[in-house]
């Protein structure tokens, strides 16, 4: 494996598997680039070296074959806009066969070609190997830069490494400072180090919670997700998200904490609604004794205090998942106090990442994204990095 930084593009063609997967209108307008701009980077490295680079992503989920709806044609415009005047930006009309093989080979040094959406080849998400290696054949050195799709064996983001020497094979800049950043929390950290969790459903975050016990000191768990800790303690939740088919593994996971000295931080108290909606009624009230026809939305006025302070205490801290329902202004103190806490801490010394959807969007909507030490761009890919599973578009760079 080489260090992209370190290496020289000149003369090359870089094959860059980027993850342009980004949100269009009716009109195939984009709506947020963000994932196009996070490739830019290492799109200009290579370029000064004096080397020319082959995109390649995927977009959208086409079931059949080629649609217009997502057809990477709609992002050339865009990307050239980005780039500036100096690289022109091609585009073929298919990843792979002429179209793609006659482009790649009239690319001069300096120039960028966009392939068509890889899935419209189902062989992609299969991790075809001999659609991997047609892939291959395109470019000298294979870059990986998109870790949104890290978790994923196919064969753009993980197969096709096998065909390129260890020395033509290499993470970008996006993609390595992902890996080191989740690294360092979850191989390096610095304690104390807390996790905070949230979102909708236990379900969806045993296996992170489980594999943190055995990294963390603290665990903070808010959001929906909390309720059906304090039932299977006996507690009254009212109407509040509660999955009883995990009632058990709720206890047995506390249990455990404890056996392993981790501490576990449930939300002593809740802003309960009488309704699921921005108008309704509420009240502060113990997470335990939520009177039937209420439900917590957020955490409470003491919870957001212990948070606080536990947080502000960390030298590591992972953030995922919302405290609240805060796609709501009624509900979203919880979540905003735990950003500014993140924030302050990060000010003191503390390295924080921010990793999954919805604690990104949080991040974003109240203006901390840039008061965090790193926020994730890969939701899934980052939560199985967390669970412990190694991650094929990692594996096949490195090993
Ligand atoms: P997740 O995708 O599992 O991280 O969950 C995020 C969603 O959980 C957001 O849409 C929040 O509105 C929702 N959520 C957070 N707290 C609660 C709660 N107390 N009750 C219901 N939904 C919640």
């Amino acid at each position: 494996m080489s260090t992209f930084s370190q290496f020289n593009f000149g003369g090359k063609k870089a094959l860059v598997r980027v993850d342009f997967n980004v949100p269009l209108d009716e009109h195939f307008k984009i709506t947020d680039d963000t994932r196009m701009r996070a490739a830019i980077p290492t799109i200009k490295k290579v370029l000064k070296d004096g080397g020319s680079v082959i995109l390649m992503s995927h977009f959208g989920r086409p079931k059949e074959g080629p649609v217009k709806k997502y057809s990477l044609i709609h992002l050339v415009a865009h990307l050239q806009e980005l780039l500036g005047d100096e690289p022109e930006v091609f585009f073929a009309s298919d990843c792979i066969g002429e179209p793609a093989a006659n482009a790649a080979a009239l690319l001069q040094s300096g120039d960028v070609l966009l392939l068509e959406n890889l899935r419209f080849h189902k062989e992609e998400e299969k991790g075809d190997l001999g659609f991997a290696e047609k892939l291959s054949k395109l470019g000298d050195v294979y870059v990986n830069d998109a870790f949104g799709t890290a978790h994923r064996a196919h064969a753009s983001t993980a197969v096709i490494a096998d065909f390129f020497e260890p020395d033509k094979k290499m993470f970008g800049l996006l993609m390595e400072s992902e890996v080191a950043s989740a690294e360092k929390v979850l191989l390096k950290s610095e304690k104390p180090f807390t996790a905070i969790i949230g979102g909708a459903k236990v379900s969806d975050k045993i296996l992170i919670i489980e594999n943190l016990l055995e990294k963390a000191t603290d665990i903070i768990i808010g959001g929906g997700m909390a309720y059906t800790f304090w039932k299977a303690q006996g507690k009254d939740i009212g109407n509040s998200l509660c999955e009883d088919d995990r009632l058990a593994l709720a206890l047995e996971l506390l249990e455990k904490a404890k056996t392993m000295g981790v501490n576990i931080h449930l939300p002593v108290d809740s802003t309960i609604a009488d309704k699921f909606a921005a108008d309704a009624k509420t009240s502060n009230c113990n997470s335990g004794a939520i009177p039937s026809g209420w439900m917590g939305l957020d955490i409470g006025e003491q919870a957001r205090i212990d948070f606080t302070s536990v947080i502000l205490s960390s030298k590591t801290i992972l953030w995922n998942g919302p405290m609240g329902v805060f796609e709501m202004d009624q509900f979203q103190v919880g979540t905003r106090t735990i950003a500014e806490a993140v924030a302050e801490a990060t000010q003191k010394g503390a390295f924080s990442l921010v990793g999954g959807g919805d604690s990104v969007a949080a991040v974003n909507q109240f203006g901390f994204n840039d008061k965090v030490s790193y926020v994730s761009t890969g939701g899934g890919a980052m939560l199985e990095f967390f669970e412990g599973k190694e991650l094929p578009g990692i594996a096949a760079i490195k090993k």
